[in-house]
């Protein structure tokens, strides 16, 4: 296909296809959101169901056609007709906006025209199923903005599109740990596991999430919460906000549930590809994904890399966790240690900063449901986390000084 062919697909196939049959069998796009911040925007394409495995490519700006730098994706078995003729304009200064057409019968095309761009990251997710794509801009070396573009784009031959790059995690390079985003699980009509007693998952995440940022802010963190009240918010919605906060750390907070009244106690997850199958079950109840599909979720991890990420994300959780579970012996005198683990869970792959997900006992357990719903028992809990967050921030501030001497 020459350039000129592949540039105005848009309108040719949108001619092509006015009046054409809808094929049987496709996947409808539900929705289109977006959350833009400074140097970075997400895209969350919502599907009906499940699309191919797709590949995101890209394009040098076209100034005769006036055309800007996009990148672009097919999204095989999709229809969206001509539902989204009109681009979604987004005008943050990464994204100009969204486009969505009928590329061929059977698959959907996505372009993003650009206004600046660095390199991307591509999910694809089930339950509901749906495409998260990242894009991310040049951060300044004082998280200032450049507007310049970057040179690769500039050297580019003329026409020849400029290399792809995709990013798996944002921030391999190590900094100092400053910005903690503290992510209360759940809320607003998702209560979360509803345990003995009734307490709600939703309430004791929130409560013990803002005794967490008042002993983070005295020790010098800078704090924000992904949730302040009792909304519902999305997990894209989530850990954009933690990208966009350019966290240095995302410290989502749950509390546990299970068939068996007899299981307690503590344990800390950090995002790795290997998983027991008690793990899985609770990253699929914590994703919303039924249980049947735990493969699929094991897959999707599978294709992630995240080795870099991984090896802060388990020493977080080892720092955090040993805390916990020393100082809630101390006050409490005891709580089952199951362990620092890994797991598939949504938060903590679609953020790209080392992250944990503390799961702080069960609710569904008469015991520690009244200590989740104890303000003592959840101080206990916020001070040994801060001084974990602290003990990381130590450590990662000595690796930081060994490097630089
Ligand atoms: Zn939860």
């Amino acid at each position: 296909m020459s350039r000129a062919v592949a540039i105005s697909w848009l309108g040719l196939f949108a001619i092509v296809l006015l009046g054409a049959e809808r094929p049987p069998g496709l996947a409808d796009v539900r929705d289109v959101r977006h959350w833009s911040y400074k140097n970075y925007t997400r895209v969350v394409v919502e599907l009906s169901g499940p699309t191919g495995r797709s590949e995101v490519k890209r394009l040098a700006a076209d100034r005769k056609a006036g055309r800007p730098e996009r990148i672009y994706l097919d999204l095989p078995n999709v229809w969206v007709g001509t539902r989204y003729a009109d681009p979604i304009r987004v005008g943050d200064g990464l994204l100009r906006g969204i486009r969505l057409g009928q590329n061929r019968a059977t698959a959907s095309r996505l372009v993003i025209d650009l206004e600046r761009y660095e390199r991307h990251r591509l999910f694809q997710l089930t339950s509901p199923d749906r495409l998260v794509l990242d894009i991310y801009a040049h951060r300044g070396p004082h998280g200032g903005t450049i507007t310049a573009r970057h040179p690769s784009a500039q050297k580019a031959p003329r026409g020849a599109p400029p290399a792809l790059k995709a990013a798996p995690s944002p921030r391999t390079s190590l900094r100092p740990v400053h910005t903690v985003v503290i992510d209360p699980g759940h809320g607003g009509d998702d209560p979360g596991a509803v345990g003995v007693g009734g307490v709600r998952e939703k309430d004791v995440t929130l409560r013990l999430a803002r005794e967490l940022a008042l002993r983070l802010r005295e020790r010098g963190f800078q704090v924000f919460l992904t949730r302040e009240r009792d909304q519902k918010v999305s997990l894209e919605a989530r850990t954009a906000f933690a990208e966009g906060k350019g966290a240095d750390v995302f410290v989502s907070i749950h509390a546990n549930a299970a068939r068996r009244r007899g299981a307690h106690g503590i344990e800390t997850y950090f995002l790795d590809k290997g998983h027991e199958r008690h793990s899985l079950r609770v990253a699929a109840r914590e994703n919303g994904v039924p249980p049947n599909e735990l493969d699929a979720l094991q897959r999707a991890v599978a294709g992630l890399k995240v080795s870099e990420m991984s090896i802060q994300s388990r020493s977080l959780a080892r720092a955090v966790h040993g805390k916990m579970v020393k100082g809630v012996r101390k006050t409490h005198g005891s709580v089952k240690d199951l362990g620092v683990k890994q797991a598939p869970f949504h938060v903590l792959f679609l953020s790209g900063m080392p992250s944990i997900l503390i799961e702080t006992g069960f609710v569904t357990h008469p015991q520690e449901a009244k200590r989740l719903a104890s303000r003592f028992y959840r101080a206990v809990l916020a001070e040994q986390i801060a001084r974990g967050l602290s003990s990381y921030r130590s450590e990662r501030s000595a690796k930081l000084a060994r490097h630089a001497s």
